[in-house]
C-alpha cells in the first residue's frame, strides 16, 4: 500500500477511518486516497510560459499612455488578460501622465 499522508498537513501518520477515508490525527482532516493521490501529483501542467505572447510595452507606447492617459487606462483593460506586463505599464504610465496633467491643472487653477 503506498504511503498516505494527509493533504493538508503533510503528516505521513494517519489513520483509517473508512474503507476510503482517512482522518489525520494532527490537525484533524478528513479525506479520501483520492485526495491525497491528486494532491502528490508534480505541479508542472500549469506552468506559465511567458514567451508564448509578446507582452513588452515598446517605448512608443508607454509615451503615448503618458501623454494620453485615457488611452491607457483602455489599453490596461482591453490587454489585462492577455498581455498583463504590457498592461500594468501601461496603467503606469497613464496614472503618471494623468497624475502630471491634473497637477499643471491645479497649479494652472491657482496661477489664475
Ligand atoms: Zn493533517
Amino acid at each position: 500500500m503506498a504511503e498516505i499522508k494527509c493533504p493538508s498537513c503533510g503528516s505521513p501518520n494517519v489513520e483509517q477511518i473508512d474503507a476510503d477515508k482517512y482522518q489525520c490525527p494532527y490537525c484533524g482532516k478528513s479525506f479520501s486516497y483520492r485526495d491525497t493521490v491528486v494532491s502528490q501529483q508534480p505541479q508542472q501542467t500549469h506552468v506559465f510560459e511567458p514567451e508564448a505572447i509578446d507582452d513588452n510595452p515598446g517605448c512608443f507606447m508607454n509615451g503615448l499612455c503618458f501623454c494620453l492617459p485615457v488611452v491607457g487606462f483602455i489599453l490596461y483593460f482591453v490587454k489585462k488578460n492577455e498581455q498583463p506586463n504590457c498592461a500594468k505599464s501601461y496603467l503606469h504610465w497613464a496614472l503618471v501622465g494623468f497624475g502630471l496633467g491634473l497637477a499643471f491643472n491645479i497649479i494652472a487653477a491657482l496661477g489664475s
